[in-house]
């Protein structure tokens, strides 16, 4: 059946390609027919997803301190054994040998056979173990997440997959990134999520807040991504074929042009240079930064090093990725900024208690000022980092002096103990502070007063001004860049800071949005952090802007109190 459905466009691009349907490792997941000649490779993955999560809990029990109550290595062994039992390790094989069905749905069959064989015990300690199962269960689904198995649509490199899940995590996608999947779609999920952000990281088309996509859509079917629109086609008809492979190729050969740009450097025609950075979440991004022709990192977000995985990564694993990525600059500028865990970033992937209201509980600097040894850890790791080039350090969502002098003090303390220890690091690290609390942009001399750059987070800034979660597709429509309060935060805090001599750059996604360059140019900014997938672009239009046109349009938009009134003048502005 040909259906069309519309849910917001999270990065740019075209893709046609094959539904798979996938889960979020959580138990809800596709069920679809394995070739014959597949069955065997299908048994292989999952036996390769047991041992995977064999070997996770047996890490686990190297892990757990000797003064952890004698519970938590119970739990652990009890986990090993469900995990062992031949109701789940044996019998969904045979399922797969039997049904020619894929591995997750042989998996969550026995399951839910074995959990209704708890729900009949008497004894209630033992009937709760069934959530251990589950538990056990999402493991297994997240070890074969990662690793997505052959369909009947796989078969050559123009046809490719695109995902289709409910919802997915950060932490999600950051497995998908490891694969080539031609893009993503999701029923949930707003533009500025980190999972949408992930998605833009990637360079591919993808849509989210499609509401039923999961449930309408059947594994295999054709499916178009209009990643520019927000439009997602089913079982399109040849003509709306056609049309869409005619677009692909132009948007292509467009970014073939834009690729010529890469060493050109980012100056207005009157002659302004700007400096475009990249945004990276691990370490390999590195690549398209330099790809790009990106003048430094503008904001790494280390919290991808954290996730997918049970123990945090050591000091020293931690001290060789940002020296990778420094190493790897040559020289230009890292803005490393310190772990941002917490909200829709949790550690553990998204199943952690996130508390009560997650987006305003213990997330980024409150987290790490909660957790000193992990703060810490991080500290030392990017400060013996500091010595192979030139880092800088950034700390998230500070609202308090307080916060400042605490994160200060705990960077002395490391570098004390560095110093101590004869290891050697820059002395004169720029420490910074992410402005993406309104709170902060309004209190903008007490951060001047203590730090060395400022960096706006436009994306927490419009989620916290305007009050709506981020990632919530039922008020995505009221998440509005260009309300007048969130331009005039955001208007107010570059000019304080240039005033005030102080480096002011914007990381959020606004800064990577063509929509915004030249209004942002127009307030003053004259540093953008952005995707690697959108340099280019931007450098593009800035190479076609004279600032002296931008000051007065701008401050009108800046006036503007009528919605309407103001897109016309973005509009007149981006002519
Ligand atoms: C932001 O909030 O704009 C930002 C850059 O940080 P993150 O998207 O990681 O929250
Ligand atoms: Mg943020």
């Amino acid at each position: 059946m040909n259906f069309v459905l519309h849910g917001s466009p999270v990065s740019a691009g075209i893709t046609i390609g094959y539904a798979h349907l996938v889960s979020s490792a959580r138990l809800e997941v596709a069920h679809y027919e394995i070739p014959a000649a597949a069955v065997d490779s299908e048994i292989e993955r999952f036996d390769a997803a047991l041992e995977r999560v064999r070997g996770e809990l047996r890490e686990l029990t190297g892990h757990i301190p000797a003064d952890a109550p004698a519970e938590f290595s119970a739990f652990v062994d009890l986990h090993r054994m469900i995990l062992d039992d031949s109701t789940l390790s044996e019998v969904p094989r045979d399922l797969i040998r039997s049904e020619h069905c894929n591995a997750e749905w042989a998996l969550v069959r026995q399951m839910a056979g074995l959990v209704e064989q708890f729900d009949a015990i008497e004894d209630p300690y033992l009937r709760e173990r069934k959530a251990d199962v589950r538990q056990v269960v999402e493991r297994v689904l997240k070890a074969l997440l990662g690793h997505p198995g052959p369909t009947p649509s796989q078969t050559s490199d123009e046809q490719k997959l695109i995902i289709v899940a409910h919802d997915l995590s950060p932490a999600d996608m950051i497995l998908f990134k490891q694969h080539q999947f031609g893009g993503f779609v999701t029923d949930l999920g707003g533009v500025t999520s980190h999972t949408a952000i992930l998605a833009r990281s990637l360079g591919i088309p993808a849509i989210v807040g499609l509401h039923l996509a999961r449930h309408m859509i059947r594994e295999n079917d054709l499916l178009i991504v209009d990643g520019l629109q927000g439009v997602l086609i089913v079982a399109p008809d040849p003509a709306v074929l056609g049309e869409y492979q005619l677009r692909q190729s132009q948007l292509e050969l467009e970014r073939q042009k834009l690729r010529r740009l890469r060493s050109t450097p980012a100056t207005t025609l009157d002659g302004a240079p700007i400096e475009l950075h990249a945004n990276i979440e691990l370490p390999q991004d590195v690549e398209d930064a330099r790809e790009a022709g990106a003048q430094g990192i503008g904001l790494f977000r280390t919290e991808f090093l954290f996730m997918n995985r049970r123990s945090l990564p050591s000091e020293d694993e931690q001290f060789e990725a940002y020296r990778d990525v420094v190493a790897a600059m040559r020289g230009l500028p890292v803005t490393i900024r310190t772990l941002d865990i917490g909200a829709d970033k949790a550690l553990d992937g998204g199943t952690g208690d996130a508390g009560p209201n997650p987006a305003l509980g213990l997330r980024a600097i409150r987290y790490c000022l909660a957790e000193p040894h992990i703060f810490l850890a991080q500290l030392r790791a990017i400060l013996r980092a500091s010595q192979f080039g030139r880092v800088r350090l950034l700390i998230p969502m500070l609202a308090h002096a307080h916060e400042i002098e605490q994160s200060l003090a705990l960077l002395r303390q490391a570098q004390a103990s560095l110093a101590e220890a004869h290891v050697p690091y820059d002395r004169g690290i720029e420490v910074g502070g992410m402005i993406e609390i309104p709170a902060a942009a309004l209190a903008l001399p007490m951060f001047m007063r203590k730090l060395n750059f400022l960096s706006i987070g436009t994306n927490d800034l419009i989620q916290y001004t305007l009050a709506i979660d981020r990632t919530d597709d039922t008020v995505a429509h009221l998440y509005d860049p260009l309300h007048p309060a969130v331009l005039h935060l955001v208007a107010h805090t570059i000019q304080s800071a240039n005033r005030a001599g102080m480096a002011i750059a914007v990381c959020g996604e606004m800064a990577g949005d063509l929509t915004f360059t030249r209004l942002l140019l127009g307030f003053g900014l004259r540093n953008f952090s952005m995707h690697p997938a959108q340099l280019l672009a931007v450098k593009e239009r800035i190479l076609r802007t004279s600032l002296a046109d931008l000051k007065a349009l701008s401050a009108r938009v800046l006036r503007s109190a009528d919605g309407t009134r103001t897109r016309e003048l973005i509009a007149k502005l981006n002519s």
